[in-house]
């Protein structure tokens, strides 16, 4: 039996705010690993604006990855299509690997907001929840259903995908905010410029 996290997101891109997420949340836990699960369609962000494909920013989740003890990005969402639940993943999993224990695993800002997600009632008998916290977003008052929360502490990293995607547009730089192979895979790919082929599908 093995201890999972399941640390949903778009990543488009990951930078370093997850990844200390994710380690901190794997030692707070005492989990085994931790899946990196890239959101195919993520229903809070659809009309938002043109999202990077999906295959891309699980190639950037890949890269940030390599040579991180417990950390596995997965394509689980992306291989089953369509809009992602985090629910119907957990669903899945469990049905693949019926013995393993489940850990979801969400930022302050994504906490605040679990009550509204996809029957959010049937998560708690899929997963325990671990939330981290975020500058700017205080721990969660309603957690729903879930029993109290295990909390993963990291030094306030005031990092979002937001930022890094505007730095691109304007030319300004991305080293030190996500890994080195991610930074590379942006621009090798032309990511997050206007007009690139791989900002939206
Ligand atoms: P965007 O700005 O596009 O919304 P983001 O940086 O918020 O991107 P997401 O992919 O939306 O990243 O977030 C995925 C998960 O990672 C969420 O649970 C979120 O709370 C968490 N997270 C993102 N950035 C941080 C951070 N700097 N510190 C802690 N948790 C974070
Ligand atoms: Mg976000």
């Amino acid at each position: 039996m093995a201890r999972i996290g399941v640390f949903g997101g778009t990543f488009d891109p990951i930078h370093y705010g997850h990844l200390a997420a994710a380690v901190n949340a794997r030692h707070a836990a005492g989990l085994d690993r931790v899946l990196l699960v890239v959101a195919n369609l993520p229903w809070q962000k659809e009309g938002d604006r043109d999202l990077t494909s999906a295959v891309a920013r699980f190639g950037l989740v890949r890269e940030a990855v390599v040579g991180v003890a417990g950390l596995e990005a997965s394509d689980i969402e992306i291989i089953r299509g369509g809009t992602s639940y985090t629910i119907d993943t957990l669903v899945e999993l469990r049905e693949k690997s019926a013995e393993d224990e489940y850990f979801l695993i969400v930022g302050a800002d994504a906490a605040a907001g679990i009550t509204s997600w996809e029957r959010c009632e049937d998560l708690p008998k899929f997963a325990r929840l671990v939330v981290v916290n975020r500058p700017g977003h205080p721990k969660p008052s309603n957690i729903g259903e879930f029993d109290s929360p295990i909390f993963a502490e990291i030094p306030s990293l005031a990092i979002s995908s937001t930022d890094i995607r505007q730095r691109v547009a304007d030319g300004r730089p991305l080293e030190y905010l996500l890994p080195p192979g991610a930074v590379e895979y942006i621009r090798r790919n032309g990511l997050y410029r206007v007009g690139s082929r791989l900002y939206s599908e």
